[in-house]
């Protein structure tokens, strides 16, 4: 372990290197004063684990050497021993209110020199080891935080798709639900399902059904941009898309857009009517109340897109709930 001698006198230097190093501490540096000693220290040189300083010295005093260790960051674990005459009380208290950490009377005896050169060191040495804990466990937490935002990602993310997920769904529409209800905003519910996919997936096989479905979701998305709007991933080959401050008329312009865009596509499904992957669309408006059931509203775009699959698919129903909960001016509009 480094030690930094400062003295000013050479003959007490040179007694203390010797003797140090005779008990088998080698790493041993010296300088010749206060300055000499901040000049070394501030230099980046070699790690030092202990200071062993006189008090008195022309220009800087052992005192200021302590000081500016104890105020530097990457330096103020260093345990500073200071070396006075017992009879310099003042001075002593002085070194010790700037964070020296033990003296030495002089003249200085061999076996308490090492004694307290020992007891410092390995001071030194266990807060470095805590230094080491400290830092490792800040890098480790740092791990875990990197790894929860990661999980808490997945977690909302459909796999095969990118795109939210159905939990993600839930937990948008509980809080658009609660913002319109607040607000007395009205909050728009599109459910698609892809039409005829299992026999999609049966002539084509699933593989390439994985692909349609990440085709139809990418085209989707391309249509949902503001903040407070969502595509996600319902289940098997179903979508939602909550569409926050937008009324009927605008959710019925969305899902019209989406019908078409997914047609536009020109993806063969000869298993379908129509000869190409094509989705039917249910929507629904509501101007929600803070009593009002948000599974009803959801029920309400099911049973449109249920009409839109009896009506022939490839088609957009509508449903409006009115604000008393009842599902009101179930609409149909032809392609
Ligand atoms: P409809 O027009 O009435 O919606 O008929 P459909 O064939 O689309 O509906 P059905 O519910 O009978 O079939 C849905 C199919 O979607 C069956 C299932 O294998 C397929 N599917 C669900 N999830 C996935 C998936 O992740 N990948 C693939 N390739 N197929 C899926
Ligand atoms: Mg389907
Ligand atoms: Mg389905």
């Amino acid at each position: 372990m480094g030690i930094l001698i400062v003295d000013d006198e050479p003959d007490m230097r040179e007694t203390l290197r010797v003797l140090l190093q005779l008990h088998g501490y080698s790493d041993i540096h010296c300088a010749v004063d206060g300055r000499d000693a901040l000049h070394f220290l501030a230099s980046n040189g070699p790690p030092i684990d202990l200071i062993l300083t006189d008090i008195r010295m022309p220009g800087l005093s052992g005192i200021d050497v302590c000081k500016f260790v104890k105020n530097s960051p990457h330096l103020h674990d260093i345990p500073v021993l200071i070396h006075t005459a017992l009879s310099d009380e003042p001075m002593l208290a002085r070194a010790f209110a700037a964070g020296a950490h033990d003296f030495l009377p002089k003249p200085v005896g061999r076996i308490e020199l090492l004694a307290r050169v020992r007891a410092a060191l390995d001071l030194k040495g266990e807060l470095d080891r805590h230094r080491a804990r400290e830092r490792k466990l800040v890098e480790v937490t740092r791990k875990l935080e990197r790894s929860n935002a990661k999980l808490r990602r997945l977690s909302v993310v459909d796999e095969l798709t990118g795109i939210s997920n159905r939990r993600y769904f839930n937990l948008l529409f509980r809080q658009e639900w609660s913002r319109a209800s607040r607000e007395q905003l009205p909050l728009s519910l599109i459910i698609s399902d892809i039409d005829s996919f299992k026999n999609f997936n049966d002539q084509y096989g699933h593989p390439a059904g994985d692909r349609c479905l990440e085709r139809v979701a990418r085209t989707l998305s391309s249509f949902i941009h503001r903040s407070g709007d969502a595509v996600c991933r319902y289940g098997g080959e179903e979508f939602v898309i909550l569409l926050a401050n937008t009324d009927l008329q605008g959710a019925r312009t969305v899902a019209e857009a989406l019908r078409a865009a997914v047609e536009e596509l020109k993806l063969e499904n000869l298993g379908s009517p129509s000869g190409r992957v094509t989705i039917s669309v249910g929507v629904a408006c509501t101007l929600p109340q803070p009593d009002c059931s948000a599974d009803a509203f959801l029920a309400a775009a099911d049973r449109a897109l249920y009409r839109a699959k009896s009506n022939g698919r490839n088609r957009v129903e509508v449903s409006a709930c009115t604000v008393d909960r009842v599902p009101v001016d179930e609409l149909a509009i032809a392609k």
